[in-house]
């Protein structure tokens, strides 16, 4: 894609600044056709756009002999599940170049080593902790959102689940089209729709999930187990009991999606001083804000903004 990008935007190439960008829209059709059919029209369409450039129908003809390397259509494969580039490796080094070395260059060996076992560690640990203190409010946001978009399920009998000895598939009915069944794997956390197939986590999972609770491997981490996980793996021994990590909120449903926890504590507990909080023990008092409201009711409460827990 970038690829073409500059070729078109190469000054040897004479391609006219308002050709250049329905030609890369062209191609792109192309690139992200899901089917062979649609691709094969699609390129039509590019070739017939393109007739004013014979030297770029030249390269797109090179391009299309080697499609099966590059076209979505002939990648499309459950294997994959969509990583047309290794998502995970790029976004690692990204990370490690920004926040390890900071964008600097000038390391010998030694020093990389240092950082890798120092500040890459305390970087890992510190993201960790934030997860499991329900800092990242960014997995309730996308388990909202995907909730709401499951909302067209309104009964379990909307699905259908077929047992076989490979394991349990689930069908669940498309929302546009009803007759439309898209299979759910909740073992290895892949739907067949489209947005299932790249791997991500789509509202056919959440609508299992919700109904049939299922664990499934790409739904959001809101549970208590998962913020506990976390914790026991950035601190090990020293993470607090799992009880620590629980919900504040009354119930413990795992789909509990608020985003301010509210702390009824008993009626005894009129005030409060500092350092006195029943989870201030474990914070450090500088991050740790609260208002404490008192009166209007036989019990304080206690509310924690969503900076702070
Ligand atoms: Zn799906």
């Amino acid at each position: 894609m970038q690829a073409v990008w500059r070729w078109l935007w190469d000054a040897n190439h004479a391609v006219t600044k308002d050709d250049r960008k329905p030609l890369m829209q062209a191609f792109r059709n192309v690139l992200y056709a899901t089917t062979e059919v649609a691709a094969e029209a699609c390129y039509e369409d590019l070739i017939q756009s393109a007739e004013e450039y014979p030297n770029f129908l030249l390269y797109v003809q090179g391009l299309w002999e080697r499609r099966e390397s590059w076209c979505i259509a002939w990648r499309n494969i459950a294997s994959m599940r969509g990583h047309h580039t290794n998502n995970y490796a790029e976004v690692t080094v990204r990370l490690f170049k920004d926040n390890v070395l900071t964008r600097c260059k000038a390391y010998n060996a030694v020093a990389i080593i240092d950082f890798i076992v120092s500040v890459m560690e305390s970087f890992y640990r510190n993201r960790l902790q934030c997860f499991a203190n329900g800092r990242v409010t960014m997995h309730h946001l996308l388990m909202e959102k995907l909730q709401a978009r499951s909302k067209y399920i309104t009964k379990k009998s909307d699905m259908r689940v077929v047992t076989s000895e490979e394991g349990t598939v689930y069908l669940v009915p498309s929302e546009d089209n009803r007759q439309l069944m898209y299979e759910v794997d909740a073992a290895l956390g892949v739907c067949s729709c489209p947005s299932g197939m790249s791997g991500s986590c789509c509202k056919h999972q959440i609508a299992v999930f919700k109904w049939f609770n299922e664990s499934l491997p790409n739904v959001p981490p809101v549970t208590d187990a998962a913020r506990y996980t976390a914790a026991r793996l950035a601190l090990g021994d020293d993470a607090p009991s799992a009880q620590f990590y629980s919900s504040m909120t009354a119930t413990d449903e795992p789909t509990s999606t608020q985003l301010v926890s509210v702390h009824v504590l008993p009626s005894s507990t009129q005030t409060l001083t500092a350092g006195e909080c029943p989870c201030a023990a474990k914070f450090n008092t500088d991050t740790h804000h609260h208002t404490v409201f008192t009166g209007g009711g036989s019990s304080s409460r206690h509310f924690i903004g969503r900076s702070s827990h």
